[in-house]
């Protein structure tokens, strides 16, 4: 039997001092200085603040000093004090009042447990009073050192230094001042958009870092903060569902970014991270991203606050949604209206493209055309000269696959396009029935119809052709393990290889698609795509291999194609399901309008 050892240091259970309380509560709400501005910022707009600046003091290290200044409704005499206490707040009184939170703030935690771990200097006024005399209160690490009346602006003043002079473990695990001053920028981003109507100034060292003005437009904010460029690239949405409603925009697929960070979204006008609602934008896109690609969208959705539960995370930056499919499902809805309600061929870089700043959201019927053949004058068809016929033979092998009229397909999300010509091997030059002029890359677009083929087929359907003499290829042992596993995949897709001994392949056939393989180099071209290393890992083989095959069996930038040939590929292009961009989320067409070029050419 073993005895335990007897424990001297056992101690007496005892309920810990409130100040201890609020270090280790601290560790939750203020994991870093950012989460100081989050708090401060949210205390600001709560307080009805029509304009707010944020300083901050850094040294090389970090951030030093914090200053939040608003000019918000103030805190009495009476009340400054109570503010630091812990659960002390104005914003709730009973459990029930969390039903119907309209407040950025409830838990009456944030000030008490900064100034837990800081020296905090608040100085307020009460707005309107006419008092001359406002209030200071100085606390350092809980302790309140001064409180007196002083002369002071309407609003209220918080700045926070040394922060966590008293938890040196947490100072310790302090990120670098420019990861903390990142994420400073993210939030402060975020309540900019979730709050058009408040005027932010943030500044660093003095120097101006972000910068808006109240504005009713919250294009105007979108613009400030990222540039006037994303903007052209946007499509309003705006919905008002039973009990949900979003406003805001949506990236054409032409703007795309391979991570979530600019889904920007606000629920009731709380500036939030939620996987949820982020997949929700994305499957509104639908086969119109990649799958490793993701939207930029700067939404605000207001959702019935009984639904919603605010309070599941200590920095209350997630929420918890209550009947969250059937939000999702409009989110998704809203997302895919709002894009096909518009045109998504991405406007040329103009700024006259720019979609006009003051431009109302109007809800449009769904926008697609008709896929009935072009009316314009008959393709007229060109002398051929060699090399034509290699073009000709693999258009025909995507033509084939697109039934005479699917029943299914009875309309195109590209409106009728006339080729008029083609310029450089690479763009084909086409006009639309409302005297717009798109550059098309011939490349990409038969990219993309080469991958809704591939991927429109069967698995086990995808066909492929025995090459007349076997191609033998040699890896090296990296390389060769890689290709040893990925053999299975290739073959489902049509790749059919066999071990040659050692480090070298037999290639028996290759995916139909790819054509009549007049160079076999071609071959190790695409395996050699396949087994390289730095390969997106973000999407499945699968997909990469039928990206690789389409991209490889597409028609090659530089070759020349007749008019007609390029007809054909603009007609089956506005078959695809997604005719904008290729699998890699490049556009495959920008436009100009009548009315840019006439800009152009100052001619207006
Ligand atoms: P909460 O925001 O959850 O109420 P805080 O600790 O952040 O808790 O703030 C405590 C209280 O102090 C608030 O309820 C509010 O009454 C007051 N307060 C804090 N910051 C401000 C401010 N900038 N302007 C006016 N009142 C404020
Ligand atoms: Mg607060």
């Amino acid at each position: 039997m073993t005895t335990l050892p007897e424990r001297t240091d056992l101690k007496r259970i005892h309920i810990l001092d409130p100040a201890t309380i609020n270090q280790i509560a601290a560790g939750e709400v203020v994991e870093r200085p950012a989460s100081v501005v989050k708090e401060l910022l949210e205390n600001a707009i709560d307080a009805g603040a029509g304009s707010i600046t944020v300083d901050l003091t850094a040294s090389k290290e970090s951030i030093t000093a914090i200053r939040v200044t608003d000019d918000g409704c103030g805190i009495s005499p009476a009340d400054a004090g109570l503010a630091f206490v812990p659960h002390a707040t104005s914003k709730i009184t009973t459990l029930d009042d969390l039903h119907s939170i309209r407040t950025l703030g409830f838990r009456g935690e944030a000030l008490a447990t900064i100034a837990a771990v800081s020296r905090v200097t608040l100085v307020t006024k009460i707005k309107g009073s006419g008092a001359v005399c406002g209030t200071r209160v100085i606390v350092e690490g809980g302790r309140v050192l001064e409180t007196t009346g002083t002369g002071a602006p309407d609003g209220t003043s918080v700045l926070v230094e040394d922060l966590f002079f008293n938890t040196p473990a947490r100072r310790k695990f302090q990120k670098g001042r420019n990861s903390e001053l990142a994420h400073i920028h993210d939030i402060c981003e975020g309540i900019c958009l979730s709050h058009p109507a408040v005027a932010f100034h943030l500044s660093y060292n003095g120097t101006e870092q972000l910068v808006t003005d109240r504005t009713t437009r919250p294009l105007d904010t979108i613009a400030r903060l990222f540039g006037s460029e994303v903007i052209r690239d946007l499509v309003p949405v705006d919905a008002s569902l039973p009990f949900l409603s979003l406003s805001g925009f949506v990236s054409r697929p032409s703007l795309s970014r391979k991570d979530r960070a600019r889904m920007i979204v606000s629920v009731n006008q709380r500036f939030i991270t939620s996987p949820a609602i982020n997949n929700a934008i994305k499957e509104g896109y639908g086969t119109l991203l990649p799958k490793d690609r993701f939207p930029v969208a700067f939404l605000n959705l207001e959702i019935d606050t009984t639904l919603v539960d605010v309070n599941v995370h200590p920095t209350k930056k997630e929420i918890r949604l209550s009947r969250e499919k059937e939000i999702r499902e409009m989110i998704g809805k809203s997302v895919r209206d709002a894009l096909l309600a518009h045109d998504l061929i991405p406007a040329a870089g103009h700024p006259a493209a720019m979609m006009p700043l003051d431009s109302e959201p109007v809800a449009a019927p769904v926008k697609t055309y008709n896929l009935s053949p072009h009316p314009g004058p008959a393709a007229v068809f060109e002398c051929t000269h060699a090399g034509t016929a290699a073009t000709d033979q693999r258009l025909r092998q995507t033509e084939l696959s697109v039934d005479p009229e699917p029943t299914y397909l009875v309309s195109s999300l590209l409106p009728a396009i006339e080729v008029i010509g083609e310029f450089s091997g690479i763009y084909i030059l086409a006009r639309t029935k409302d005297d717009e002029l798109l550059l098309i890359d011939q490349h990409a677009a038969h990219e993309r119809i080469l991958y809704e083929q591939v991927t429109g087929q069967a698995l086990e359907a995808r066909p492929s052709q025995e090459l007349i003499s076997p191609v033998v290829l040699h890896r090296t042992p990296g390389e060769a393990a890689i290709l040893k596993d990925l053999l299975p995949a290739l073959a489902l897709e049509g790749f059919i290889l066999e071990g040659f001994g050692g480090d070298a392949f037999l290639v028996r056939a290759v995916p139909v698609v790819l054509g009549r393989i007049e160079e076999t180099t071609i071959i190790d071209e695409i395996i050699s795509d396949l087994v390289s290393e730095d390969a997106a890992q973000a999407v499945t083989n699968r997909e990469r291999i039928t990206r690789i095959v389409a991209c490889r069996g597409a028609i090659k930038a530089g070759t020349v194609c007749t008019r007609e040939q390029c007809q054909r590929i603009v007609d089956q292009l506005r078959r695809m399901k997604n005719p904008f961009t290729c699998p890699h989320g490049r556009p495959t067409m920008i436009r100009f309008t009548r009315k840019e070029l006439d800009t152009m050419f100052k001619r207006i």
